[in-house]
């Protein structure tokens, strides 16, 4: 690699991790916004859980643009073509927005945190009653709540809400502990997905950590404060026995 295709994937990959940071700064500033609101529903002001809910709205189209973004930035590296006439970041990085925008699973997300704020808001005076347009509830929870579709790391079995560096398949979209999984693929010629039954080979390239990936255990931090049991973890029994021996000799990198 050219020390300017370095750079240049250097400088991705800090830029794509200070938006993933802000995203998850956002988040937090929505959950202090909804609290706030509630208690404005619950002291009677009306017009003060309106300006808040607008700007919700504002700073959820920021936070979907910015975990785009994340994603885009560090795809550039992969899209830059060196040549002797200066390169146009700002159309390389709008193009690799525009394909991130057209593959992405969770354009639901917006919506479901904005719905989430009005919920809260409802709550306060109508606990236990639907609220008026409640029809689309039951999918659009249904899509985000299916975007995490394993709780635990088959190969090290540690909750996903619990790991550093989670990452995910993207085509069974099983999540992962990233060393362990990386150090699976490496191993084999053909690896699997260790979730038993998945029938998913695995490649390198195909396994990260997008910025939804991120967005999505937040979230599933938050709506569940407890670790879940342990006895959900899948049945790993055909491969955890390899797995386990292989882990321990395995501390090369970082
Ligand atoms: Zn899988």
């Amino acid at each position: 690699m050219s020390s300017a295709a370095t750079k240049l994937a250097n400088a991705a990959d800090a830029t794509s991790a200070e938006a993933q940071t802000l995203v998850l700064d956002m988040r937090k500033a929505l959950t202090s916004m909804k609290s706030l609101a509630v208690e404005y529903e619950r002291a009677g002001k009306p017009d003060k859980v309106k300006q808040l809910e607008d700007a919700v709205q504002e700073l959820v189209a920021s936070y979907e643009d910015c975990a785009y973004l994340a994603e885009a930035v560090k795809k550039v590296p992969g899209a830059y073509q060196p040549s002797d006439q200066a390169t146009d970041f700002r159309k390389l990085i709008d193009a690799e927005v525009d394909k991130v925008k057209g593959t992405s699973r969770s354009s639901g997300h917006k919506d479901q945190l904005i719905r989430q704020f009005k919920e809260a808001v409802w709550d306060v005076h109508h606990a236990g009653q639907p609220m008026p347009g409640d029809e689309q509830e039951e999918l659009v929870m249904t899509s985000t709540q299916n975007s995490i579709l394993n709780m635990h790391c088959p190969l090290t079995l540690k909750p996903i809400i619990e790991l550093e560096n989670p990452v995910r398949c993207m085509d069974c979209r099983h999540i992962y502990d990233k060393d362990p999984i990386m150090s699976h693929i490496r191993r084999s010629k053909a690896p699997n997905c260790p979730v038993a039954g998945c029938p998913a080979v695995l490649q390198v390239a195909r396994i990260f950590c997008d910025t939804f990936l991120r967005m999505e255990i937040e979230e599933l931090r938050s709506s569940r404060p407890s670790a879940p049991n342990a006895t959900e973890v899948e049945d790993i029994s055909d491969q955890g026995e390899d797995e386990a021996e292989d882990l321990m000799d395995d501390d090369e990198d970082e």
